[in-house]
This record gives structure tokens, C-alpha cells and sequence, in this order.
């Protein structure tokens, strides 16, 4: 089998429900969708979003059609690793981290969906999977919610069959984390996880201060509390905290995971499919993980379920609340896999 050609679509609109992190208002909802063509009419295809501003996906699409898709013409799909060592090659001039590496990512999961369609399976099963169902936490709890807002988001979560929720800190002083933190508690009950993710608004100093106030309330672990490529401050603080690091959403390839895990500066692994290399290194980087017995937990889901279905290390996969039409439905707090052939899922 051999790539016939790589079409790149691209939307842009703004998002219906603007959201916000301690790092950045998200108001865009851009995609770059890529279909690759074969000699024998199997296609494979990926849908990455990209968001953040209006020319995003064309700034993307414009990598893929220009630079990468050109140069993996005529080349088997079934070669995934050998497609992303010549990509990575390709784009050594500008880096192949950034924006080369989305583009890298796009191409990576549409050829596992192709090679998924071609052997007429699910890509988990060709992954040698370890379950068949993805326990599952509802991120729900964004900063633009005033209290009685997150308090109706983490019933609502509760109620699809949720295991727990994720909550966004760092907006506003301690004091106020904590009082939004402890509404959100006695919503899902003293048992349900309850994370912190602070999409790396903090100091050092600032990170162990708070760090220490979400331990004591119990939350399940204490996601980017720091700038993503500060690995010796992450190393510094996993000394000091008990509650768990969780980081990986913003590091791009695995070279930026190795150091971080062989220093113990993460207690639990996010890869992102976009910026972690798409399936090929976000499994490659979960295994790195499981060596040293750290849990895997995706930032997103979508495709990335079929990577968790493989993991030994897996934990969670992260979601959004459900769909409101009902095709999905969680059982025990889990996720079912997709049983399309290829990367088929149940969002994106
Ligand atoms: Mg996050």
C-alpha cells in the first residue's frame, strides 16, 4: 500500500461557551482535519483542535500541505515509526517540537486510523490492550463558573456516572480556591476524586503554599502547578508535597518527559496527543512512565482511549460531560472503547 495524496481541511468559528484557565481565556473552536489517500482507497483520517486563535488551524493545515504531507507521498502508512523518524528529520531547521510536532501528531493518528481500517479492527486491539473500559473524571470546573456554577456542573457530572471531577485554581487568591474547592466537595461526597489543575499559574514558592492547602483538602492530585518546562522546579516541589504532580498536557516529544520522570518531578503522566507526537509517542511515553511506576492519565480524550486501553499504567481518561444526545454512556465510571475499525471514538 502506498500514500496517494494528504487533504487538509480547516474550521474556525468562535466557541459557543467561552472558558477560562488561570492561563488563558478559550473562546475559539478551530480543527485542522487530515484525510490520507492510498492506492487502494482505504483512507485515514485525524481531527486535531487547535483553538486558540482564528488562524490556528490555517497556520497548521499550512505545515501539513507545504512541508510534511510532500514528503511521505509514495510511502507505505503501515511504516508508522519510520513516516515519524522522516518527519522529525524534515523539520529539525525550524524544530520539530511547537507547531512541526502537531502536524507530526495529525499525520501519526491518521495513519493508525488507516492501518485500524485496513485490518478491519479497532486500533486498541492492535495495541495488545489490558481493558476494555477507561475509568473516567469529568473536567468541569472552569474559572468563568462563580460557586453556584460549579456546584450544578459537578452535580450534573455526577449524575452521567462520573468517577469525580477536575476543577480549574489559581484564578484568585488561596482563599478563594478553597471555598470554591470545598463547595465542590460536598457536591460529589467525601470519596469522589476531586483534582486541581492550575494550567502552570504558579511560582515556586507560590505552587508548595498552595500545593499544601489542596493536600489537606484532599484532592486527588495538584495538575500543573508550575511553568510546563521548568523540570527542576517540578523535581524540587514532588519533594516537598504529598499530593500527587500531574504534568505532561505541554511538553512536546518524549525527550522533555525523560528527565522529568527519571527525577520523580511527575506523579502522574498527561501526555497531549497534539503535542506529545499523536498515539505512536503518547504510548511510548506511557510505557517510559510505567517502567518507573508512574500512572498515565490523558489530557483529553478522543483517540487518546485507545492508548489507555493499552496501558498497564492507565488511571483515567479525561472528559468533558457528556454529549447531550445520549450515544455514550458510562458504566461503573468508565468509558466503553470504540468498536470501529480504526481510531473511531466517541468525541474528539
Ligand atoms: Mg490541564
Amino acid at each position: 500500500m502506498k500514500i496517494t495524496g494528504i487533504g487538509v481541511e480547516v474550521v474556525s468559528k468562535p466557541k459557543a461557551h467561552a472558558v477560562r484557565d488561570a492561563l488563558q481565556l478559550l473562546d475559539r473552536d478551530g480543527h485542522t482535519k487530515v484525510v490520507i489517500e492510498t492506492d487502494e482507497g482505504i483512507t485515514g483520517v485525524s481531527d486535531t483542535y487547535f483553538g486558540r486563535v482564528a488562524s490556528s488551524p490555517a497556520v497548521l493545515a499550512a505545515i501539513i500541505t507545504d512541508q510534511l504531507a510532500p514528503a511521505i507521498v509514495g510511502d507505505d502508512p503501515t511504516l508508522i515509526r519510520q513516516v515519524r523518524q522522516k518527519l522529525w528529520r524534515l523539520t529539525d531547521y525550524q524544530g520539530s517540537t511547537g507547531l512541526s510536532l502537531f502536524g507530526i501528531s495529525a499525520i501519526d493518528l491518521a495513519l493508525w486510523d488507516l492501518l485500524g481500517k485496513s485490518l478491519e479492527v479497532p486500533v486498541w486491539k492492535l495495541l495488545g490492550a489490558q481493558r476494555t473500559s477507561i475509568p473516567t473524571y469529568a473536567m468541569v470546573g472552569w474559572l468563568e463558573l462563580d460557586v453556584p456554577g460549579l456546584e450544578a456542573v459537578s452535580t450534573k457530572a455526577m449524575e452521567q456516572g462520573f468517577r469525580g471531577v477536575k476543577m480549574k485554581v489559581g484564578g484568585g487568591p488561596l482563599s478563594e480556591d478553597i471555598s470554591r474547592i470545598k463547595a465542590v466537595r460536598a457536591v460529589i461526597g467525601p470519596d469522589a476524586p476531586l483534582m486541581v489543575d492550575a494550567n502552570q499559574a504558579f511560582s515556586y514558592s507560590e505552587a508548595l503554599r498552595r500545593g499544601r492547602a489542596y493536600s489537606d483538602l484532599g484532592c486527588e492530585w495538584f495538575e500543573e502547578p508550575l511553568p510546563a518546562a521548568d523540570t527542576e522546579s517540578h523535581i524540587r516541589l514532588a519533594d516537598k508535597l504529598d499530593i500527587p504532580i500531574a504534568t505532561g498536557e505541554n511538553r512536546y516529544g518524549q525527550a522533555q518527559f525523560r528527565d522529568l520522570i527519571t527525577g520523580g518531578g511527575v506523579g502522574v503522566v498527561q501526555p497531549d496527543l497534539r503535542r506529545a507526537g499523536g498515539l505512536t509517542d503518547c504510548l511510548e511515553i506511557g510505557l517510559m512512565a510505567a517502567g518507573f511506576g508512574i500512572p498515565y492519565a490523558s489530557h483529553g480524550g478522543g483517540a487518546h482511549i485507545h492508548v489507555l486501553a493499552a496501558l498497564p499504567n492507565t488511571i483515567y481518561v479525561e472528559s468533558g460531560l457528556l454529549p447531550p444526545d445520549g450515544r455514550v454512556e458510562l458504566v461503573d465510571g468508565c468509558y466503553p472503547l470504540p468498536l470501529e475499525p480504526g481510531l473511531s471514538s466517541w468525541s474528539h
